[in-house]
């Protein structure tokens, strides 16, 4: 039995930690034989010392070893996959695998659940009739072996360690620690085996990360090591001031991606840019939004690290090519069904206007620009409209949420809806349409907002 005590007095002191020193305690721990009031006290230390970078290699690969790594028969499809750090109305993960198959990757993705205000992609499929997420690690190399992806959580023996260490950070205010955040969510890659991985790393008053120097740290801590462990990764660096997308809330994102599949994302085309939206009574958005183009760009750069496209150019042509063509929607069809999905009920679900028992508009009271849609205030309402988890063990409400949110830059006329609010019934939907109001910032002038631009982080 180890004296994990003296370790944690150790690094409570600054000190640094040998590599069997922590491979000996994530070994115990897993085990049962280090209780969670010590491991809370060490993830603190953690939390204030931090860990240097040979002791974060140490701590990622001990959490990745903690359980079984995926293993792939020899194939020449790429393995690849997409991480995000969160934000509000983050949905690229759905359209972006049956995407990539079709760019002749394999795409063994593992996601996460939800917790506060940030969506989770398997609380997200959970709202699809019939399908499962939960899938023994034979079942999830077979299913990408035959189509190409697969979308599912973390089985109870991949990556152990991190199920147990997030839970404890969760309950112990030790979540925002770079460190501690890149052995996560590595150690859970690693376990996938891929060859190339991208990193979405988000920052703004709707993610973990409040400003883009701290999101640029964080990056190049995930970018550095994944690269060292042998996987080919680079970061995005992407706004969360303002929702992804127009829908947020688990079924109407779900929604939302299969407009991205059927290229129907409510952008208008050329021809149409000057015209308003009699519906909405908004002017169109004069660029590509903003979720289809970071889908491409996710698919984009994954090209160009398996070297599968010489340029960022080409991959995004070949991307946004291979997306038009319509076999990406009918790769999630097969997905859908390879995961028990009821086709036939999802299709009957995904035509009603909205699943929810009550659909209000919030509309604006006098005409001008948008000038902020805060994404903070928004992933609140949605989980107090039951759409998020205060608590791990929180039910989730799948159908509520808010869609139709209108943009910053947009125009709006006196009585242009600005968003509608789902709701599980009146009372509810009244008190989020009141909080909602002072989500959106108006000005009387187009502001001059920043072109979006992506910043990127490579080894
Ligand atoms: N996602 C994870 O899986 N782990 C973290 O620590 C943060 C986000």
């Amino acid at each position: 039995m180890m004296n994990f005590l003296s370790l944690i007095e150790a690094k409570r002191e600054g000190k640094t930690l040998a590599r069997g020193e922590i491979q000996g305690f994530i070994r115990e721990f897993t085990a049962g034989k280090i209780p969670d009031y010590q491991m809370a006290a060490m993830l603190m230390a953690i939390y204030f010392r931090g860990l240097d970078t040979a002791e974060t290699t140490a701590l990622t690969l001990a959490m990745r070893d903690s359980g079984d790594v995926l293993k792939f028969p020899k194939d020449k499809r790429p393995l690849v996959d997409k991480h995000s750090t969160g934000g509000i109305g983050d949905k690229v993960s759905l359209p972006l695998a049956p995407l990539l198959a079709c760019l002749g990757f394999r795409v063994p993705m593992i996601s996460g659940r939800g917790l506060g205000i940030t969506g989770g992609t398997l609380d997200k499929l959970d709202s699809i009739p019939g399908f499962q997420t939960l899938l023994p690690a034979e079942k999830i190399v077979a299913q990408v072996q035959k189509i190409g992806c697969v979308i599912c959580g973390q089985t109870d023996r991949m990556a152990p360690a991190d199920k147990k260490i997030y839970a404890l950070r969760d309950a112990s205010g030790t979540v925002p620690s770079i460190p501690l955040i890149t052995a996560s969510i590595l150690s859970k890659k690693l376990a996938e085996s891929l060859d190339a991985l991208v990193l979405d790393v988000k920052f703004g008053c709707g993610a973990f990360m409040q400003t883009k120097a701290e999101a640029r740290k964080l990056a190049r801590a995930m970018v550095a090591l994944g690269n060292e462990c042998g996987v080919n990764t680079r970061a995005l660096l992407t706004d969360m001031n303002t929702p992804l997308g127009r829908a947020a809330g688990n079924w109407l994102e779900v929604k939302e991606s299969v407009t991205v599949l059927d290229c129907r994302t409510g952008v208008p085309p050329v021809s149409n840019l000057k015209t308003k939206n009699m519906a909405t009574g908004r002017m169109p958005v004069l660029r590509r939004d903003n979720l289809s183009a970071l889908v491409l760009d996710c698919a984009a750069h994954l090209l160009v690290q398996t070297r599968k496209s010489k340029s960022l150019a080409a991959a995004r042509k070949q991307a946004g090519e291979c997306l038009n063509s319509g076999q990406p929607r009918k790769k999630w069809d097969e997905m859908l069904v390879a995961q028990g999905a009821d086709l036939a009920a999802f299709n009957k679900k995904l035509a009603q206007d909205s699943t929810a028992p009550v659909v209000v508009e919030l509309k604006a009271e006098t005409a001008g620009y948008i000038s902020k849609c805060d994404a903070r205030l928004i992933g609140e309402v949605i989980r107090d409209l039951g759409g998020g988890r205060l608590t791990k063990e929180s039910a989730i409400n799948y159908d509520v949420g808010i869609d139709q949110i209108a943009k910053p830059g947009e125009a709006v006329r006196r009585n242009s809806v600005l968003a509608r609010i789902h709701a599980a019934g009146q009372s509810q939907a009244r008190s989020a349409c009141a909080r909602l109001k002072s989500a959106f910032q108006f000005s009387e002038r187009r502001p001059a907002l920043a072109i979006r631009t992506t910043d990127l982080v490579t080894a």
